[in-house]
């Protein structure tokens, strides 16, 4: 049975046991739970890149900081579909729109998102967006245009993440999945670590995760590639250890979840990753791009799960294929919310100091 009271005394006794007894103990929980064969690979598809006004410390994306990447405006349903095609020739299951938008608006550009959702739909695909904050009836419109799973990251413990953002709340996070919770779209949830937070803070965020009841069906598990330019720019990288353990934590604690490496994969050895899959990971993001940081080429990953017997998981087989209803026949209009999603304003030096950085190089 999957509980909802773990603490934190008892998440970190699990991270800190000796290494072979954790991927055991871990090891024990997936084959319970998964076909310990069966990879889920995800697309990650960047429809609106850049231009953010969050100050999220880890993010290229946000416009105060100074970074390469290249922004754009967001995507034409037509672009999304070929990429879809793409995805869905080379394997994945599933497609996950990403705008870095605070939140979502009602209006023209959400509409187009929508008409996204239900074209990739039809191409028999899981759907997932990542849009930032979203009230219930943009949670309703999104379940009834055939979106499969939203994925809104609590990146780390709520203490820790006033170190990092501050341009929203913790609250306003869990809020936002919440209002996901009430439609028929799955949550997908988790973090990163690597940016400079404690242990403490590692099973802070487990403890938020795991005691969602129920807990989200897939939770992403980053690891920080710190972008120049950005306030974490001088971050170590996490070793294929950590990594391995708050993989196997993860496990442990949400059985049912898929839990996904995602960012730093390229830092991460096969071996390493062999590893993360026998601890419990079972899926992955596919493609070269994972939003604006690298990612392994989907050719070598194919290469990898030939080498370890892994097959990719076909689309539904945890849950059916939501039904997708017209725009015209949609229950939920829009209904033109302004919420006021938070914004604590509290001063975090180093993204403070990042801005000012960018300001000197323009
Ligand atoms: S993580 Fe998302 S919300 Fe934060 S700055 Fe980047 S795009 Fe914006």
């Amino acid at each position: 049975m999957t509980r909802n009271d773990w603490t934190k005394e008892e998440i970190l006794d699990i991270y800190n046991k000796p290494l072979m007894e954790l991927l055991y103990d871990a090891a024990t929980v997936h084959r319970k739970h998964h076909d310990p064969n069966k990879v889920q690979v995800s697309t990650l598809l960047s429809i609106k890149t850049g231009g953010c006004p969050e100050d999220c410390g880890y993010c290229p994306q946000a416009a105060r900081y100074h970074t390469d990447i290249e922004g754009n405006d967001l995507m034409s349903v037509s672009q999304v579909k070929a990429q879809a095609l793409r995805a869905k020739a080379s394997g994945s299951s599933r497609v996950c729109m990403g705008a870095a938008w605070r939140n979502v608006k009602d209006g023209e550009e959400f509409d187009n998102v929508l008409e996204m959702v239900r074209t990739i739909n039809k191409l028999d695909m899981e759907v997932c967006c990542t849009l930032g904050m979203v009230t219930e009836n943009q949670a309703q419109r999104l379940a009834e245009a055939g979106l499969y799973a939203y994925n809104h990251n609590l990146d780390s413990s709520e203490e820790y993440y006033k170190e990092v953002i501050s341009t929203r709340g913790y609250q306003d996070r869990l809020d936002t999945i919440g209002n996901v919770r009430k439609s028929n779209v799955t949550v997908c949830s988790g973090g990163i670590i690597g940016m400079g937070e404690s242990l403490d803070d590692r099973a802070g965020m487990l403890v938020a995760l795991a005691t969602l009841n129920p807990q989200p069906e897939s939770t992403p598990i980053n690891a920080l590639v710190p972008v120049e330019g950005t306030p974490l720019e001088e971050q170590q990288k996490v070793s294929i250890w950590e990594m391995l353990r708050m993989v196997a934590t993860t496990r442990i604690v949400m059985p049912e979840t898929q839990v996904r490496l995602s960012a730093g994969r390229t830092d991460m050895s096969r071996e390493g990753q062999a590893m993360c899959f026998f601890a419990g990971a079972n899926s992955i993001f596919a493609g070269d791009k994972l939003l604006t940081t690298p990612n392994p080429d989907v050719n070598e990953d194919m290469e990898m799960f030939k080498l370890l017997g892994l097959e990719p998981q076909k689309p539904f087989e945890k849950k059916s294929q939501p039904q997708s209803v017209s725009a015209e026949e949609s229950q939920y209009q829009p209904l033109g919310e302004k919420p006021k999603w938070s914004r604590p304003g509290h001063t975090i030096e180093r993204n403070v100091e990042a801005k000012q950085k960018a300001k000197t190089k323009i």
